[in-house]
Formats: structure tokens, sequence, C-alpha cells
């Protein structure tokens, strides 16, 4: 056997490949998934806590900024220590702006005095709380309007909820009319990663996905290895089978799907050995039976040869013997040349309309005088004129053999009874003698090349054991069927059905 090449084609063709590659996928897509996916949700939930946090302090000093009057007096050091205090509190920088957005108060000390248009205070400026994220820095501003409402509602109404969204959405938070807003404070604030900052993070899923890659690697390259190990043994036995060194059945039941392909290995194999055989003994039987007249011819010629003056009466005898062995010899041939030729044109009918009364008619009158000689009654019982699509010379040739067998296999005075008949798809050929019978062990036999079921009577009765095979084979040809009931002493008869048009297709069995 030629060693395939391994290109790329064929590896991905191999079923051990295919398991590695969808475990290994099973194994890594999910967990890819899922911490990106818990990564993402992570950094939302620590910027809306953070954004809540922020939200919250600045709630505090807008009530301190309004109740105060800070923007218009910035001098205020109560609020002042407050806003640096808050501030450092959590290491950012707070800016306070006036409604036309000028700095009143940095902690910074470097806006102070100036105008900054800048976009979230902008938003804030209109009532809304707005944030930005800075994500490479790790920097959180958010801007929070400082209005009247936040004066009336106190602390408590502050900024509640999630604050869901990425960097720079805006959640509207303590809607106020223009009339209403005092001016913006601004935080700028580290974020707070309570458990871990980006870095951290971003090295924690590498170093999961990490574990995880060479974890489904490992349990996919095992994984698959052993599921395909099952099918790698049973190749490994057919090939030894193959080459001689074990000989069927095999029996080793890997899994449940080998034990099947390994069951329809072991009755292939049978089926192949029981052919061999049967083509052994058909050869065996071939060589013997063109022996035995041979071998009878040459006794013959040899008694003939060692006898002086022998009468030539007894040379006629002796002559007549060979003469019938010859015709005996020739026979055979002719029956085998026949069914090499079924054999090699399997189902190679010259079909035609064919007048199935007239052709049965004319092969019991060529079997006449033989069933005369033998003393047997043949009768032809034709129940209705039948036209079917049949091959006439086989057919012929099946029907002689069955009714030429009722004759040879009969007592003299006995008799033959040939009947047809036809339904609106078949015809019918019934057989029946009332002749020597077939023994019930020999029944399922007598279709079997070579097989004869009287070996005793065999060879004063003279055949070959070849007619019936060769009937069956031109029968089966026909898609028709052939069945046969007898016992012995009493009688034996061959039903025949075939049906009316010729069916092109498969043999029915
Ligand atoms: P043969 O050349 O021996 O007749 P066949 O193949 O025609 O070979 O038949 C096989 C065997 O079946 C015969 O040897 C015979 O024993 C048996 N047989 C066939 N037809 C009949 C029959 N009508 N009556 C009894 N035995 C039969």
């Amino acid at each position: 056997m030629k060693k395939k090449k391994y290109s790329l084609v064929n590896i991905f063709h191999s079923l051990r490949m295919r398991i590695f590659l969808l475990a290994f996928l099973l194994g890594t897509v999910p967990c890819f998934i899922l911490s990106y996916g818990l990564s993402y949700v992570y950094e939302q939930e620590t910027l809306n806590s953070n954004i809540l946090r922020v939200s919250g302090e600045a709630q505090i000093l807008i009530n301190e900024i309004v109740t105060s009057g800070y923007l218009t007096n910035p001098k205020d050091d109560t609020v002042n220590i407050t806003l640096d205090s808050v501030a450092q509190s959590f290491s950012g920088r707070i800016l306070v702006m006036d409604n036309t957005l000028r700095v009143v108060k940095d902690t910074y000390s470097l806006y102070e005095g100036k105008s900054i248009v800048w976009d979230i205070a902008v938003k804030a400026s209109m009532g809304t709380t707005a944030f930005e994220e800075d994500t490479a820095n790790n920097f959180l501003t958010v801007a929070v309007p400082i209005s009247a409402s936040a004066e009336k509602s106190g602390r408590t109404s502050g900024v509640s909820g999630n604050v869901t969204g990425a960097a720079n959405s805006v959640s509207p938070v303590n809607p106020a009319n223009d009339a209403d807003s005092y001016g913006v404070i601004l935080f700028v604030t580290p974020i707070d990663n309570s458990l871990m900052n980006k870095d951290e993070q971003g090295a924690f899923i590498i170093f999961f996905l990490f574990i995880d890659v060479i974890l489904a690697f490992l349990i996919s390259f095992f994984m698959s290895r052993h599921m395909v190990r099952p099918v790698t043994s049973l190749a490994r036995s057919i090939s030894d089978v193959e080459k001689g060194f074990v000989e069927p059945p095999l029996s080793e039941n890997r899994s449940a799907e080998t034990a099947r392909v390994e069951a329809a290995f072991n009755s292939y194999a049978e089926e192949m050995n029981r052919q061999n055989a049967s083509r052994q003994e058909f050869v065996s039987n071939v060589s013997h039976e063109l022996k035995t007249p041979l071998t009878s011819m040459k006794v013959l010629a040899d008694s003939l040869n060692g006898m002086e003056d022998a009468p030539v009466d007894l040379y006629k005898d002796f002559m007549e013997d060979i003469t019938g062995e010859i015709d005996r010899e020739t026979k055979i041939i002719n029956d085998l040349l026949t069914l090499v030729k079924f054999d090699k044109n399997q189902g190679a009918l010259e079909v035609s309309q064919v007048r199935i009364n007239e052709l049965v008619e004319s092969v019991m009158k060529r079997i006449r005088p033989i069933a005369e000689k033998a003393e047997v009654e043949l009768v032809l019982e034709s129940f209705r004129p039948i036209t079917a699509e049949v091959d006439e010379t086989k057919f012929s040739l099946a029907v002689s053999n069955l009714v030429e067998n009722a004759v040879k296999y009969n007592n003299p005075g006995g008799f033959v009874h040939v009947s047809l008949n036809a339904d609106h798809r078949y015809f019918y050929l019934h057989v029946e003698d009332n002749g020597l019978g077939i023994p019930e062990e020999s029944i399922p036999h007598i279709f079997e090349r070579f097989y004869r079921a009287d070996k005793s009577h065999s060879r004063e009765i003279g055949g070959t054991g070849l007619g019936l095979s060769i009937t069956q084979n031109v029968i089966r040809m026909h898609r028709g069927e052939i069945k046969v009931t007898s016992k012995l002493g009493e009688g034996t008869r061959f039903v025949v059905r075939i049906p009316l048009k010729y069916i092109e297709g498969e043999e029915t069995r």
C-alpha cells in the first residue's frame, strides 16, 4: 500500500486533528470571551463607583458653596479649606467655576480667574453631570452643576443610581434651569481601582489565558489521542489480517463504534473465506468431473487393448461406452462453458416478446422421445396463452433442464406434469413428477454447482450436477424465482415465477 503524503489538507482530514481542534477551541474560546467580558464589566463597575463616589463628595461641597455664597465671595476660608482638604483626601484636583465658566477656585491655583471652555464643564453648566475618563493616565474628570435646586434639596438629592456607558457619556442628574445654575464644580481624580489597576488586570488576564491555552492544548492532545486509539488499533489489526499475521475474526471490541466496524469486517472476511472455499471446491469438482469420463475411457480402451481377438460385439459394446463417456465429457464442458458465459455476462439477456406456451411445447417435443424411452408420461397443461419478455435461448435451456430432470429422476410408468399459468404481473411454470424425490437434507444444496443428491444412482442416471445451477442463474437473470418441494420416493415439484415484463435493474435473490 502506498503511504499517503502528509499535506495540510490531509492533516485536516485526520479525525484526531479534528477532535484536537474542536476540544482546543471549546477549551479556549469561551475563556477568551469570558475574560474579556469580565474585564469590561469590571471596568464599567469601577468607573460607576468612582463617579458615584465623586458625585457624593461634590454634593456636600455644592451645599456648602451655595449656602455660603462662595461663588460671589471666593475668599471664604472655611470653604477654601474644605475644598483643599477634600481634593487632598483623594489625591485629586477640584475646580469651582461660576455660571460664566470662569474658574473661581483651583486647588492647584493654576487657572484661578481664567475662563475655561471645557466640554464637560459646558454640559454641567447646563444642569447635567458629565464625566470624562482618561484611560491612558487612569484619571477621571467629573463635572457637577452647582444649582439652586441643590441648595433646596440638600445632600440627599445628589447623584443616585448607576452611571453607565462609556467615557464621555452623560448622565442626567439634577436637571436645572439656566436661571438656577450658579456654576460648576469639577473634580479631577485618579480612578480608584479597589481590586487591581488596569496593568495588573491585563497581566492577570494574559496569565489566566496563557494557563488556559496550555491546559486546553494538553487536554485536547491527550483526549484526541485517546479517542482515536480504538480506530487506529482497529486499522492496525485489519492491516495485520491483510498481511496474514492474524486470522479473522477480530474480537477486541475497542469501542461501540469500532465493534460495529469489526463485526462488518468479520462478516466480510467470513464471506471472502466462504467464497474462497467454494472456488476451491468448484475447481476440485471440475477437475474430478472432467477426469471421471477420461478414466472410464482409459479403462475401456486399456481392456480392449489387452484382449487378443476380442469379439466384434464386445468392441462395439466398449466403443458405445466410450462414445457415452465422450458425450458425458462434452456435456460437462458445455455446461461449464454455459455457466462461465453467464458469470461473465451477468444480466446480459437478449430479451424479446416470446410465446411461452409454444416455447415450452417445443422443449417438451424434443424431450418426448427420451421420456418414451424411459416409459414416463409427459403432459403439458396450458391455462392461458402467455406472451412474456424473456431470452428465448436461455429460458428454453432452463425449462429443458427442469423437464429433463423430471424424466431422468423418475420410474418407468411415472409421469411428468408441466403446467403454465399467468396473472397480470407474472407467469408461472410448474414441473411436477412422481419420481425418485430428493432427500430432505439435499434440498438446500441442489442448486449448487456439481451437487448431485443421490450419489449411488447418479452414475447410472448420468448428469453433471450443473443443470439446476444453470436454471437458477437464468431465472435470476429474468428477475424471477424458483422454488422446490420434494419428498423422497414420492416426487418433486419445481415452481418458477417470472415477470411478464422484463425488469431492468437489481437482480432479485
Ligand atoms: P444433474 O446433472 O445431476 O441432473 P442438476 O443440477 O440438474 O444436476 O440436479 C442436481 C441434483 O438434484 C440431481 O443430481 C438430483 O439428485 C436432484 N434432482 C434434480 N431434479 C430432480 C427431480 N426432478 N427429482 C429428483 N431429484 C432431482
